[in-house]
């Protein structure tokens, strides 16, 4: 069973900097039913835009200030008590899960500063999260293993490197998944994309690093296999019948990965013939009730890929329109499993 936590989701009901829900989010993270989690909390506090002297908001945390700048201003503190919260919770959970031999990884952009792979003219203080002290306390208590990669060979449409820290056995499997992927602009004439840095907003006036917030499909594939081969492979405490009934039969190879990639992926459809569901309208901005009648796969190109999306069809209860939806491309979830 997989939880998204998500306040995109589940509004501030899965916000988890309000006490109540970190306290519930702590003790599933505790259960030894929990066999991995994987963490990724806001990154615009830690932007390595702020660096680039433009007249926009300056740098909040830097390799000099960790914990955010002295003599900031009230709303540079409130951002910053914010990211420290967020940082909190990471560090607690990956200590959680690092104790209990269970998998934890953490994603976060890669740091430019002095310190980083990639260093960059005018960000050598550039900080991240896993330098605030309580990430980096709980790191350097627990053995982990950090992957760099690009995600524009996954998912999005500029370079967008990013990096993962995890437990050692997950950090294994994500090696050869996604620590090999690099960006190949202008060596492999299929991987194309703008040279546009994650910077402004586009033509629409919307910022450019909104679209990179949600994982696409083939980072969500690439995660979810090195998890599960993580946990099947991990041995005592966390290892169960259920997990290992459930292993694919077929694993994605290690090896770079092309937008021609091949590697066949069987969904499997979360919902059923009557289930009671909420489909989210994106342009409404609103969830609406509907019922499952049917459900199946479709054939979809994404990013010149071809791959099968489970689909759900749907009658709807407010104005009894009968749709199908990939599920890919939309937010569903059971009715009433948000209260
Ligand atoms: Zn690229």
């Amino acid at each position: 069973m997989h939880y998204r936590i998500d306040i995109k989701i589940g509004g501030n009901e899965h916000n988890w900097r309000r006490p109540e829900i970190l306290s519930g989010l702590m003790s599933l993270l505790e259960s030894p039913h929990c066999v991995a989690a994987h963490l990724a909390t806001a990154c615009g506090p830690w932007s390595a835009v702020k660096f680039v002297t433009d007249g926009g908001p300056r740098p909040i945390f830097t390799l000099d200030h960790v914990d955010g700048i002295p003599e900031a201003t009230d709303i540079e503190q409130r951002l910053i008590d914010g990211a420290l919260a967020d940082a909190s919770f990471v560090a607690r959970a990956f200590s959680v899960l690092a104790e209990r031999k269970a998998q934890c990884s953490i994603e976060h952009p890669v740091g430019k500063g002095r310190d980083s792979l990639m260093v960059t003219t005018g960000c050598e203080l550039h900080a991240t999260l896993m330098h605030t002290s309580s990430v980096a306390a709980a790191l350097a208590e627990h053995e982990h293993v950090c992957i760099e990669f690009d995600r524009c060979m996954t998912d999005t449409d500029t370079r967008k490197s990013t990096q993962i820290v995890a437990t050692p056995r997950l950090g294994s499997e994500l090696r050869p998944r996604l620590g090999v992927l690099t960006c190949s602009l202008g060596v492999d004439s299929s991987h194309q994309h703008s040279d546009q840095p994650l910077r402004g907003r586009d033509g629409n006036g919307v910022y450019r690093t909104v679209a990179s917030e949600t994982y696409g499909p083939r980072l969500c594939e690439l995660l979810a296999r090195a998890m599960h081969a993580a946990v099947v492979s991990s041995a005592g405490g966390v290892h169960n019948a259920a997990i290992a009934q459930a292993e694919p039969t077929v694993d994605a190879p290690p090896k770079r990965l092309s937008t021609a990639d091949a590697t066949e992926f069987k969904p499997v459809n979360p919902f059923a013939k009557d289930d009671s569901v909420e489909v989210y309208w994106k342009g409404d901005k609103k969830w609406y009730h509907a019922v499952v009648i049917d459900t199946g796969e479709q054939r979809v190109t994404i990013r010149g890929r071809s791959l099968l999306s489970s689909t759900i069809q749907v009658h709807y209860t407010s104005d009894g329109q009968k749709l199908t939806h990939c599920l890919h491309n939309n937010m569903v979830r059971l009715h009433g499993s948000h209260a």
